[in-house]
Parts: C-alpha cells; sequence; structure tokens
C-alpha cells in the first residue's frame, strides 16, 4: 500500500483546514496560520474560484481519507462495509474509522496525534484485551480494553501525554480510561456528535453514490 511521506502540513494547506497531523507542534507552531494559500505553481486566488459540487465532495472525502491516513482502496472498503450495515451510511462510515484501535489510542490520550498512535501501535506498544495488536486498522467494539504494555510506561513522551489528558478531562463519553493502570474501554458505540472528524459525511455518501 502506498503511503504519502511528502511535507504533511501541505496536505492541511491544500484541504484549507487543521488536519492535526504534526502533534503538539500543531497547537503551537502551525503553519497554516500564516500560509492559507494552497500549495503549487496555480495555488495562489484558486479558493476564491467557484468550485463544482463535485469537487467540494472530492475534497471532504480527501480531508477524512488524510486525517485518519487511509488510501483510496482500504478507504473505499470502509465506505462498502459502512453501506451495508443498518443505519446512515455516513454515519457508519465515521463510526468505523473512530474505533479503529488507532483512532481509539489517540482519543485516549496515549499520543500527541493519530500518526503518533499508529506508530505506536505498529511498534507493538499496545495490548487489546490482554493480547499485543500491532494493526493500526483494528476493529474495536463496545467492551474491548486497551492498555499500554507495561515496558513502554515510562516512555516519557507517552506519559506525557497520557498526564495532559488525563488532567484536561478530554474523554469523549464513549471511552473511559485508568490513569493507573494506563488503560482505557470502549463503552459503545460513538454517537455521531462524539466523532472527532469534523466533516460533511454526506457529502462523501454522494460522491460514493455517484
Ligand atoms: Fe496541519 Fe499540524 Fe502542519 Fe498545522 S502544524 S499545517 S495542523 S500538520
Amino acid at each position: 500500500m502506498s503511503r504519502y511521506i511528502g511535507p504533511v502540513c501541505k496536505l492541511c494547506r491544500r484541504e484549507g483546514t487543521k488536519l492535526f497531523l504534526k502533534g503538539d507542534k500543531c497547537f503551537s507552531k502551525c503553519i497554516l496560520e500564516k500560509r492559507k494559500e494552497i500549495p503549487g505553481q496555480h495555488g495562489k486566488g484558486f479558493r476564491a474560484k467557484k468550485v463544482s459540487e463535485y469537487h467540494k465532495r472530492l475534497r471532504e472525502k480527501q480531508k477524512l481519507k488524510r486525517m485518519i491516513g487511509v488510501s483510496e482502496r482500504p478507504f473505499r472498503r470502509y465506505f462498502e462495509n459502512a453501506s451495508r450495515k443498518k443505519g446512515l451510511t455516513g454515519e457508519n462510515l465515521l463510526v468505523l474509522l473512530e474505533t479503529r484501535l488507532d483512532n481509539v489510542v489517540h482519543r485516549l490520550g496515549f499520543s500527541s496525534s493519530r500518526v503518533a498512535a499508529r506508530q505506536m501501535v505498529l511498534h507493538g506498544h499496545v495490548l487489546v484485551n490482554g493480547k499485543a495488536v500491532n494493526i493500526p486498522s483494528y476493529q474495536l467494539k463496545p467492551g474491548d480494553q486497551v492498555v499500554l504494555k507495561e515496558g513502554s510506561r515510562e516512555n516519557s513522551h507517552f506519559k506525557k501525554w497520557w498526564e495532559q489528558t488525563h488532567e484536561s478531562s478530554n474523554l469523549p463519553s464513549w471511552l473511559e480510561s485508568n490513569f493507573e493502570k494506563f488503560s482505557g474501554q470502549v463503552k459503545n458505540w460513538p454517537l455521531r456528535d462524539e466523532i472527532s472528524f469534523p466533516v460533511n459525511e454526506q457529502l462523501i455518501v454522494e460522491l460514493y453514490s455517484k
């Protein structure tokens, strides 16, 4: 699977919004505050042009894909799975993405960004229901428990974020955490307004339904 390995701030500039791909730097030194234009030779003034409905839908899909860090084929699979489930396809899609292991690790507060959470999972720092899982896209469900491996608890970076999140009590209501045990649990499926992706999912459904 090909992955984007270029400068991530360019992706935010392309979408015209913060995608929070650089962890704590996104809160202190964000380039988007100074350089808002679309990257590339023809970027300047592009946003002022009238854009088509197709363009709006495409950009919404790209924004979501870039936030979660998946390429087109797996994203399409998520969409197909979402459309087979009962209920609204757009909401199902967001729930599936929100309950990926890397996203839950980030939302529990073990990492500064989804990218960092993905690395944590890939490097085996996380246990799910007592077993090591190194698949960032691993799908969690209510009742699943996520724990930081004992040997990783002294890592200053993980510890800093864990303490910071605990102090800010920024945890969504569908998750619960145990500060002393470095663990968290999925209590129930997230509701739409508890999902962390600021996108209009209906535009994505319209794009794929054409
Ligand atoms: Fe995006 Fe973060 Fe770069 Fe700002 S600092 S442009 S939010 S990746």
